[in-house]
């Protein structure tokens, strides 16, 4: 039987076809989802503001006589209401969209009530299309009334509708059992409230409940509710950690034979960094349950050829790897690096992406199936269900930061069809705050890369305004000449793909007008992958000395002659994007440069950007800054689909409780099992758990 939150919202009263597709649409099927689609902001509707008191910029309830009403007729037809209430203001209502019936019956001396924003007009106070009652009825007591939600919406939704649905299932949810047994668990300075009685006080703040306190997540229900949340997702990651560490693999001690090969073939020495990381990896390889690590390295640290030291040691040991990429550029530049090393030791590497379809596609799977190959690099296609491995031993995810709890518990599903489950290495150059990591990544062990391959200088970066174009250009100009590549990069972010293939389109002709000795490639989403494969390849191989391209490259390229990165509009990216990118130079022995070409006025916060950005060049100190400019959701993707949805904690505000949640999920999860697997229910919709001790 489903539970209470469960239950759909598509049975709730007024709910029809189109209605709960929408809502669908903004993830809200169940209860659970409408009551944990929370308010953004609110409003105080609670008591009647004076005139006289009234402020611009701020929004209001009101409440007069109309001392008169007018349809003005100018070149658009206005009615103008003013009213009065005994106070020496009058305020002027405006609507410019009404119907004569409307009209008709803004009668002078009616009552009236209304809410909008304040603003100041000409000579007088107005209030715009304000939403308002003729002749009102009296208002609640201030004991039962309460602030009125306003909650995050798209089109064809109204607050009305959202009140209707909410006020429907927090009814019922009064009807729930509720107790406040967390209490014991949460730092005795937060109010005892049960955890639904929380949530109808969140969707429905009584009257006097401060609005800053409550738009800051300060006020003492917030922090109730987002310690709970904070716990649930501790526990879940917990009993994920708890349940890989039950499970058996395979131990992949291998016999050195690939290995030690790949390292005598390498033409360069590994850093200790690289060597440390390895020896951690090996070890937890050679254990008979599955490695859950996660590596960090800054961009540039040498993380590939990490992954392909331990996938030898898995393919010695007999077992087949998995390398998963967030996008097909990705995979494809893994695909060359593997390629390049693993085929002069006869080790068979096949690779599926969303784009090998029909016969290939069948070609592949029956590789992999077969194990014929026992390296298989691809994308998030690797996950479909028709994949099958004859002997996986090893998954390795790059960028991790896409992958969010979600897909780790997918990956480990998949496999409890099979006897034992694979180890598990996740890759990334975003630099994760500890404070993050602590709640995104409690379930993993960490290891980390902090050192640079010998030899590398830091990228100097410099920020010029845009008019200084041409000066950009002509060092470019000079630099090709000189034997040196460049990188040029377009951003057009939030505008469609298609705008920002022409933005790039655009720069690439300018930039061969004024530079026809250089040979430029041209890189965007929608050059198809083949084609940029060769692309990259001659870029790779010198044969054209720039490479336009849109921000497709940020995980793409590794070219160490290349040593000079404009970047465009820099002012639009994040700052982990910026470094990322800046990341593609750098990465040979000659002195790199990155030019951020912005476009003046920058706003407060982009300036910021990108005086760290030069600044700086530690992906962990950019990273730290990018949490305090961003918040958390952004920096891990939270838009990704899966990642970590927080929904009221945030890990930077809300150090204390993460730091609280954390000493005390053990204990909780002894003394309460089943709450415990309630709570991970609520907060992350996790469905698929047992008994969680
Ligand atoms: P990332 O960690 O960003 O994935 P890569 O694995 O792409 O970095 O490595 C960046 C470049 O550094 C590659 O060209 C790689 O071959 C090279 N590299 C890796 N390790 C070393 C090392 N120890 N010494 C010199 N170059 C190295
Ligand atoms: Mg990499």
């Amino acid at each position: 039987m489903a539970t209470f939150e469960q239950h759909l919202v598509a049975d709730l009263h007024g709910v029809g076809q189109r209605l709960s597709e929408r809502l669908a649409r903004l993830g809200v099927r169940t209860f659970r989802d409408l009551l944990l689609y929370l308010p953004l902001r609110y409003q105080d509707r609670t008591q009647i503001t004076p005139l006289a008191q009234l402020r611009p910029g701020t929004e209001a309830l009101i409440e007069g006589q109309i001392a008169d009403a007018e349809i003005h007729h100018g070149r658009r037809r206005i009615l103008r209401v003013l009213v009065a209430d005994g106070t020496q203001v009058q305020l002027l209502l405006l609507f410019f969209h009404f119907s004569p019936a409307q009209a008709q019956r803004m009668k002078p001396a009616t009552q009236i009530r209304a809410y909008g924003e304040v603003r100041f007009g000409f000579g007088a106070l107005e209030m715009i299309h304000p939403e308002y009652e003729l002749n009102p009825a009296p208002l609640p007591p201030p004991e039962t009334a309460h602030l009125t939600p306003i909650y995050p919406t798209a089109e064809g939704l109204t607050q009305a509708m959202w009140r209707a649905l909410t006020d429907q299932v927090l009814e019922q949810l009064a009807q729930q059992p509720d107790s406040d047994w967390l209490k014991a668990y949460l730092p005795s300075t937060l109010p005892a409230l049960g955890s639904n009685a929380a949530l109808r006080w969140l969707h429905r703040p009584p009257a006097g409940t401060d609005l800053e306190s409550l738009r800051s997540r300060q006020h003492p229900v917030c922090r109730r509710l987002a310690g709970e949340e904070l716990f649930a997702h501790q526990l879940a990651l917990r009993q994920l950690r708890h349940e890989r560490r039950q499970a058996k693999a395979p131990p992949l001690v291998g016999d050195g034979s690939l290995v030690n090969a790949l390292h005598a073939a390498l033409p360069f020495t590994l850093t200790a960094a690289q060597q440390q990381v390895l020896v951690e990896i090996a070890e937890d390889l050679a254990q008979p349950r599955p490695m859950m690590r996660l590596l960090q390295g800054d961009v540039g640290s040498g993380k590939t050829i990490v992954a392909a030291l331990a996938a030898l040691q898995a393919v010695e040991s007999g077992y087949q790897v998995a390398l998963m990429a967030p996008t097909e550029l990705l995979a494809e530049q893994h695909r060359r690096h593997l390629a390049q090393w693993l085929n002069p030791l006869n080790v068979e590497l096949a690779w599926l992406c969303g784009r090998h379809k029909g016969r290939e596609r069948a070609r592949i799977l029956e590789c992999i199936a077969s194990g014929a190959a026992a390296v298989v690099v691809g994308t998030h296609a690797l996950f479909q269900e028709e994949v099958e491995f004859a002997t996986l031993g090893l998954v390795i995810i790059d960028e991790q930061h896409r992958f969010g709890v979600h897909q780790r518990q997918r990956l480990r599903a998949k496999r409890d069809h099979g006897v034992e489950t694979a180890h598990l290495l996740i890759m990334t150059a975003t630099p994760i705050p500890r404070s993050l990591a602590m709640v995104a990544y409690a379930d993993l062990d960490l290891s980390v890369i902090d050192t640079l391959p010998p030899g590398r200088q830091p990228v100097t970066t410099v920020a010029l305004p845009d008019i200084r174009r041409a000066e950009v250009i002509e060092r470019v100009r000079t630099a090709c000449a000189s034997g040196r590549q460049a990188y040029w990069v377009c951003t057009l972010i939030d505008e469609s793909e298609t705008l920002q293939c022409q933005a790039a389109e655009a720069t690439a002709a300018e930039l061969a007008a004024y530079l026809p000795e250089l040979h430029i490639a041209l890189i965007h989403g929608r050059i198809k992958p083949a084609q940029r494969e060769a692309l990259m390849a001659s870029f790779a191989a010198g044969d054209c000395e720039l490479l336009v391209a849109t921000t497709v490259i940020e995980v793409g390229v590794d070219v160490p002659n290349a040593s000079l990165m404009i970047i465009e509009n820099p002012e639009r990216l994040g700052l982990a994007q910026l470094h990322q990118l800046r990341g593609r130079v750098g990465r040979g022995a000659e002195k790199s440069y990155c030019v951020l070409l912005y476009h003046p006025p920058l706003s407060a916060t982009a300036a910021e950007r990108l005086r760290i950005l030069r600044a700086e060049h530690s992906g962990f100190t950019i990273a730290d800054a990018d949490l305090r400019l961003r918040g958390a959701g952004e920096v891990l993707g939270t838009r990704q689909a899966g990642a970590l949805q927080l929904r009221l904690a945030d890990p930077m505000r809300d150090q204390d409780l993460v730091a609280h949640t954390r000493q005390h999920a053990g204990t909780l999860l002894r003394e309460h099992p089943q709450a415990a697997a309630a709570l991970i229910q609520r907060w992350l919709g996790l469905t698929d758990h047992r008994s969680l001790v």
